[in-house]
């Protein structure tokens, strides 16, 4: 078969090993895995040499704000800023407006991504106060998995009821889809945050102080109960404490099959982060600096952490510089960031690039059931690779981003290693930090049409 693409002599990087080949590439699909100098004849090449070639990295945590935050974010320009920073495939959660709690606004949702994405994607449902739209949207196989807020956050969603909680673990459990939690317990949230209102506190950290860890840990308790009841896959979204990752490995010895991920921001920012940068900071849940930061890297490195997602969540730039720590949003960008920011912990000998491709591509495709298609470079799998270079330095500068709001608690950080091609389903949507994808290529990664082909 004729090849489209090859990329020559990269080191290809798996979760495992790494060793040096040619990809071949025609229609989509990775169609050739040889050895380095044996592929020759393609419409196109990468020369590889020097490079690292990662399975395309897959964001399971986004929020691309379309429909309803127009301002903020949108399919367009989320999914330029996640090719320009190495990410393939984006996982977009669901409290928009309308939130994505049924199968009409998931429909609704697709074709807005399906017309203006650089990059593939897939959405989250919600699991909201109507029974009957979200059993509908379990079934319908257009979500990757379901999303349940036990606490207040971007949209106000509220957690429904343990006994129709329960209902939607069970009717997840019979389609095996992974329901993910934002864990935070909202009673001890709002006990917190009243008491320091009261007491007149204004400033950032009144914020992190308004949500304490035992509230992550009460949720993650409530959470793993439910799951434990159920026997649904259940999955923790930005785990911030020593104490939740505990939580989560207490659950796990009970049985319970639970995933949980971290973010770039809990990882790496201490506490300083406050005073340098204010209210900007202010995320949900917050950060929290050391010992909580290290223990999260640590767990990261070596297994117990699955998925890293970047929580990409962007607000305008006035609001996030309101005066008062109340009236700031919670969020900020970060989908072009993560790469960056990880191969520098990579540089620094913290983390294996082993690992790294394990948190950014094969546990997320496993945990949300994309699976060989996406997530590992082999014959037959979709052609979504990222190139870097370990060595390239770099800083970052908001001003440099490609979303429409790229406010980034991490303004000046410096990083060496960095995306310098990205490819999604054999097209190079990335080169040398020239944009050459073109909206509505990105295609939802449950697509029918996509699926009908021969299998992995
Ligand atoms: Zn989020």
């Amino acid at each position: 078969m004729a090849l489209d693409l090859i990329i020559r002599n990269g080191t290809l990087v798996s979760a495992t090993d790494r060793h040096v080949a040619d990809i071949g590439i025609s229609d989509g699909r990775i169609t050739a895995i040889e050895a380095a100098g044996t592929l020759t004849a393609a419409a196109e090449v990468i020369e590889a040499g020097r490079l690292h070639v990662l399975p395309g990295l897959i964001d399971e945590h986004v929020h691309f704000r379309q429909p309803g935050f127009e301002a903020e974010e949108d399919w367009l320009t989320g999914s330029r800023a996640a090719v320009m920073g190495g990410v393939t495939t984006v996982l977009e959660m669901p409290n928009t407006v309308p939130p994505t709690g049924s199968v009409a606004t998931a429909r609704q949702k697709l074709a807005l991504a399906a017309e203006r994405s650089l990059c593939d994607f897939g959405i989250y449902g919600l699991a909201g106060e109507s029974v009957e739209a979200v059993a509908g949207l379990i079934g319908s196989g257009l979500i990757v998995g379901l999303k349940v807020f036990l606490g207040p956050t971007t949209g106000g969603h509220r957690a429904p009821d343990d006994d129709v909680l329960r209902h939607l673990l069970e009717l997840a459990r019979a389609a095996d889809l992974r329901v993910g939690f934002h864990a935070e317990d909202e009673s001890l949230l709002r006990v917190a945050e009243a008491r320091l209102r009261t007491a007149g506190r204004t400033d950032a950290r009144a914020h992190l102080e308004s949500r304490p860890i035992a509230a992550e840990v009460a949720a993650i308790d409530h959470a793993g109960q439910l799951l434990r009841e159920t026997g649904a896959p259940g999955h923790v979204f930005h785990l911030t404490s020593l104490e939740g990752l505990a939580a989560v490995g207490r659950w796990r010895a009970a049985g319970v099959d639970l995933t949980c991920e971290a973010t770039p921001h809990h990882l790496l920012l201490g506490l300083g982060v406050y005073e340098r940068q204010g209210g900007l900071a202010r995320v949900n849940p917050p950060i929290r600096g050391e010992p909580h930061s290290a223990a999260l890297l640590a767990a990261l490195a070596d297994g117990r952490i699955d998925c890293l997602g970047s929580d990409h969540a962007p607000h305008l730039a006035e609001a996030k510089h309101a005066a008062s720590i109340w009236d700031v949003p919670g969020g900020f960008a970060g989908v072009e960031t993560l790469l960056p920011l990880l191969l520098t912990e990579v540089h620094e000998g913290r983390l294996t690039l082993e690992r790294l491709v394990s948190v950014t591509s094969e546990r997320p495709a496993h945990a949300w059931k994309l699976w060989p298609r996406k997530g590992a470079v082999v014959e037959g799998a979709d052609a979504d690779l990222t190139l870097v270079d370990l060595q390239r330095p770099g800083v970052v500068h908001s001003a440099d981003l490609h979303g429409k709001n790229n406010v980034s608690p991490f303004e000046g950080r410096p990083t060496v290693g960095a995306p310098v091609a990205t490819v999604v389903r054999g097209r190079i949507v990335m080169r040398d930090g020239e944009l050459l994808g073109r909206p509505g290529w990105g295609r939802a990664v449950n697509d029918e049409k996509d699926q009908a082909r021969p299998s992995v």
